[in-house]
């Protein structure tokens, strides 16, 4: 990997600004490499942030094979940068490079690339509490043909820049409207690799459950249109009688998270009792009205853990723990942050020190 340091004085580089809205702002630097069937990945290289040049015909843009993830960088109490499981987003990344016929990525090289992007933009990473640098990878399929088919040439990259505090202060519950007539992703097809045309599919419900006051999206299985799957772009849980936390089981069409299995696997030791089951969505609401379920929250890198106060379905409203932030979201909201910021011990090896 050669890297090619922004020239410009520090002082004329885009620095990080002092505020910054997510995924406004980029650092410094980027990684790159390119692929062909006759070279395989060549030319990684960091340098100075730059915009891309491709051919219109480019397959990414007519054909959507595409793959991506998100992590975050966060500055820990010593002043130093931590890295939470990121080998985790690297498999990812590779199943969904295998699930969209894209070829994988050298696991070592993109760790390395991702460490050395932050150290180089160590000064993006913003010590705000509750903020992070956020890392997106991205590999897109680039050759330069429409006939429909795997493209065999790809640009894999990797850019990084400031997210601020998700809930600025507090947890904040979140209301969510249980979609009816639209599905995000169904069995079979690529609900489960992080792929852009899964997102695209669920703008339109967004927009509509906007416009109805709500602000997210829970996702039902497509074939039944039954059982819970996730919501937004976040998987779900459900707390029963504060202490038991149940999760969808994975079923091929739902984003296998990395925070959803980092709560499985540190809720126990917390003295949770854990589960991931079929969740049907009419025997959830019903333990909702009967209060056997005290807490839902839904969690991702991005909140790590949301709150959520209201379910709305079929025409009706299903209020959780008075709208309230509970104990049990709260309680796992902290621990995992303070994993992941340095102030709890890191009893999983899950950081990794740049
Ligand atoms: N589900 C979807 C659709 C997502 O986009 C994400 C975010 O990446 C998640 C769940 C949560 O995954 P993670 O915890 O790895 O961020």
């Amino acid at each position: 990997m050669t890297i090619e340091i922004n020239p410009l004085p520090i002082e004329e580089r885009n620095n990080c600004p002092e505020e910054f809205s997510f995924g406004a702002t980029f650092s410094d630097h980027m990684f790159t490499q390119d692929f062909d069937e006759k070279n395989g990945w060549h030319d990684a290289k960091i340098s100075p942030y730059h915009a891309l040049s491709l051919d219109p015909s480019a397959a990414v843009f007519h054909y959507s094979q595409e793959i991506f993830e998100g992590l975050k960088a966060y500055r820990n109490s010593e002043g130093k940068i931590n890295l939470f499981r990121p080998e985790e987003n690297i498999k990812r990344f590779n199943r969904s490079a295998k699930r969209m016929v894209m070829p994988e990525v050298d696991e070592s090289l993109h760790l390395d690339a991702i460490k050395s992007l932050v150290a180089l933009d160590k000064n993006w990473v913003p010590d705000q509490q509750g903020a992070s640098l956020y890392i997106r990878p991205t590999m897109i399929a680039t050759s330069p043909k429409l006939g429909l088919g795997a493209s065999s040439q790809y640009s894999h990259f990797i850019i990084t820049g400031p997210a601020g505090s998700y809930f600025g202060g507090g947890l904040t519950p979140i209301s969510v409207f249980v979609a009816d007539k639209y599905r995000r992703a169904v069995k079979g097809g690529v609900g489960e690799a992080k792929t852009g045309g899964n997102y695209a599919a669920s703008l339109y419900a967004s927009e509509e459950v906007s416009k109805l006051g709500f602000s997210q999206v829970l996702w039902l299985d497509a074939v039944e249109g039954r059982f819970i799957e996730e919501v937004g772009a976040m998987n779900i849980c459900f707390v029963y009688e504060g202490k038991t936390i149940v999760t969808p089981k994975l079923s091929g069409s739902i984003l296998p998270g990395i925070t959803r299995d980092s709560i499985l696997k540190l809720a126990p030791t917390l003295g949770y009792e854990v589960s991931e089951a079929q969740l049907d969505i009419e025997t959830i609401l019903a333990d909702i009205d009967s209060s056997k379920i005290t807490e839902v929250f839904g969690c991702g890198t991005a909140a790590v853990v949301s709150p959520v106060g209201k379910l709305g379905f079929k025409g009706a409203e299903h209020i959780i723990n008075n709208n309230e932030t509970g104990p049990v979201s709260k309680h796992i909201y902290d621990e995992l942050t303070g994993i992941q910021y340095g102030t709890r011990e890191d009893k999983f090896g899950w950081i990794q020190t740049v």
